[in-house]
């Protein structure tokens, strides 16, 4: 799997991105995988998660083409959000102290909102709109870190949820828009099943024990 088939389950932008790396229980000696580890994967997964469109995309590859140390920032940039993002989200679903995460996204966003504009909205329904990010180079970095805000702003913390790594699941994180709110899993097709297959083989293997047991 790559970023081109990495599923978006988070139902914000925001928490998609806090899911492009591996999320779950360490493998001792092992990095997690990101799969946003170079600026062109970014670039596709900024795209498919409804960051940028593909006029902006276009323009964004050409830059960072051009120069490759600000495409080399942009994704620093951006892996720092998404580090300071899931270290709020877990802090504010455990209720504990977000340290220096909530001071960084304020950073990013404080830079974000110098490289945007208010453009009047003729026909529309408000009296401006804000254009978020208006410097190729860093577009897809200050779209991210609006994308955080409004997460952290607006999500009902009731709602959000990490897949439960205790019980098996993957420790992605992602909105229940469940009428009951009882979403346990980000993908039952993954996580839920995987878990419900294991333990399925654990019962069946101690099911055998017991009938060979002398
Ligand atoms: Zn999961």
């Amino acid at each position: 799997m790559d970023a081109s088939e990495l599923p978006l389950v988070g139902g914000h932008p925001a928490l998609d991105l806090v899911n492009t790396v591996e999320r779950g229980i360490p493998v001792p000696g092992s990095e997690p995988r990101d799969y946003v580890a170079e600026p062109a994967a970014l670039l596709l997964w900024a795209c498919r998660a409804g960051l940028i469109d593909d006029l902006d995309a276009q323009a964004v590859a050409e830059t960072w083409d051009r120069d490759p140390g600000a495409a080399a920032v942009a994704l620093d940039a951006v892996r720092d959000i998404r580090e300071s993002l899931h270290t709020a989200l877990l802090a504010a679903i455990d209720g504990a102290d977000s340290g220096a995460a909530l001071d960084r996204l304020h950073g990013r966003w404080l830079a974000a909102a110098g490289r945007s504009r208010l453009t009047p909205d003729p026909g529309g329904t408000s009296a401006v709109r804000l254009v978020v990010g208006i410097v190729p180079a860093s577009l897809v970095p200050d779209r991210a870190a609006h994308a955080a805000l409004d997460l952290l702003r607006t999500a009902d913390l009731g709602r959000v949820r990490r897949c439960p790594t205790e019980s098996g699941g993957c420790g992605w994180i992602f909105l229940d828009r469940s009428r009951n709110g009882s979403r346990r899993w980000c993908r039952m097709a993954d996580c839920g099943t995987d878990v419900k297959s294991r333990r399925l083989t654990e019962r069946r293997r101690a099911a055998r024990r017991s009938v060979t047991a002398p």
